[in-house]
């Protein structure tokens, strides 16, 4: 079985990604610097075992991903690292621009030079799969889907750091050969997403009987991925993608915020009425607007389907019930996030 260094891989989709691949006995160097987003929680479950080495650190340390590269030998890098909030980027934007643009550069570099000294099959089989965005194309009238030849026109500066470090990506493939794949997803969700996110943050609030709050009049439109799907497409494009290409990855879900929220609140509703008799829409609480707010996000998944034969599995009503029953049924998990214990827990350096 192959050995994969994984980097961001104890972050929200990096660790659905870890929990399947090791599952299916695949070796995962887990490199992840444990930024706030970053939770050992979500990989209890692979303690102890020998498949799954953990090692705290930044994608930006050289000397770091130089010595793991050489001492596990990895068969691919999935990239998964960064910055991920679009509100954390509109108040400090240099943390985006140090972790997806110079983080990047440096995990690229340090690819570069070790797949260079890669002989034969394993030369050729090497493959560097970033992970990136649909927000890097910027925003959609009433009509129309992202496709990859759709120009990039990113708005906020946390797209725009995930844009440059497509741009990087795509610019190792063609000036050094560096076997690349590059995939663009819409919105995910599911279990283990941080809760300052739309839907783990509307459950949380929901569940407590809190003033929910959505941005603007609640109408942005965007396509939502059960996150699950989502990892196995990344394993599709690393088992068949062609390196240089670009794949968008998407849903089929596009839902206006508002139409998310109502969900959220009628399957709570069923699950756990509130003791009053009220229903939980009734929390709903508009808010200003966030600057640069893109309107409508939605994604052409026409060429990884044709190409690769991949497809999402869950519909957005099938997938948003599984993520509902997955917060209620893991209360804990959130609990140590909300109450800041998840970050006390930290191990040694690999
Ligand atoms: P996340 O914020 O939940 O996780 C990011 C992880 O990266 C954390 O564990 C964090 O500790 C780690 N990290 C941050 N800086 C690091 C650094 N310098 N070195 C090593 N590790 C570092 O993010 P997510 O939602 O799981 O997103 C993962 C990737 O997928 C990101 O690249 C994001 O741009 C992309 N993406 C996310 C979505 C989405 O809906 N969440 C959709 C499409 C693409």
């Amino acid at each position: 079985m192959p050995t994969w260094l994984v980097t961001g891989g104890a972050g929200f989709i990096g660790g659905n990604f870890v929990l399947g691949a090791v599952s299916r006995g695949v070796k995962v160097v887990n490199l992840d610097a444990l930024t706030y987003a970053g939770n050992l929680d979500t990989l209890r479950g692979l303690d102890g075992n020998a498949d799954h080495v953990f090692v705290q650190g930044d994608i930006g340390d050289r000397s770091l991903v130089e010595r793991l590269l050489a001492e596990h030998r990895p068969d691919a890098i999935v990239n998964f690292a960064a910055e991920s909030h679009v509100d954390r980027s509109i108040d400090g934007p240099g943390a985006f621009v140090q972790t997806n643009v110079v983080g990047t550069l440096a995990l690229l570099e340090c690819a570069r030079d070790y797949w260079k000294g890669l002989e034969g099959a394993r030369r050729d089989g090497f493959r560097f799969l970033h992970v990136s965005t649909d927000e890097v194309y910027g925003s959609l009238g009433d009509s129309g889907r992202f496709t990859e030849t759709t120009p990039y026109a990113p708005n906020s500066p946390y797209s725009a750091s995930k844009a440059a470090s497509d741009h990087l990506v795509r610019a190792f493939h063609h000036t050094y050969g560096l076997p690349v794949l590059t995939t663009n997803c819409s919105n995910n969700y599911g279990p283990y997403q941080f809760p300052e996110k739309l839907i783990p943050l509307v459950i949380a609030k929901a569940l407590a009987g809190e003033p929910i709050p959505v941005y603007g009049d609640g109408l942005n439109v965007r396509d939502w991925l059960f996150v699950e799907d989502h990892c196995a497409a990344i394993e599709r494009v690393l088992e068949k993608g062609r390196p240089g290409e670009t794949y968008n990855v998407g849903g089929n879900a596009e839902r206006e915020n508002l139409v998310v929220v109502r969900t959220i609140c009628r399957l709570l509703d069923e699950r756990r009425p509130l003791g009053d008799g009220r229903s939980r829409e009734s929390l709903v609480t508009f808010v200003a607007d966030r600057p640069g707010h893109d309107r409508r996000y939605a994604i052409d998944a026409g060429k990884i389907r044709d190409e690769l034969g991949w497809e999402p599995s869950l519909g957005f009503d099938e997938g948003m019930a599984r993520t509902v029953d997955w917060y209620l049924d893991n209360a804990d998990w959130v609990k140590r996030v909300l109450d800041g214990s998840y970050r006390l827990e930290r191990i040694g350096q690999g």
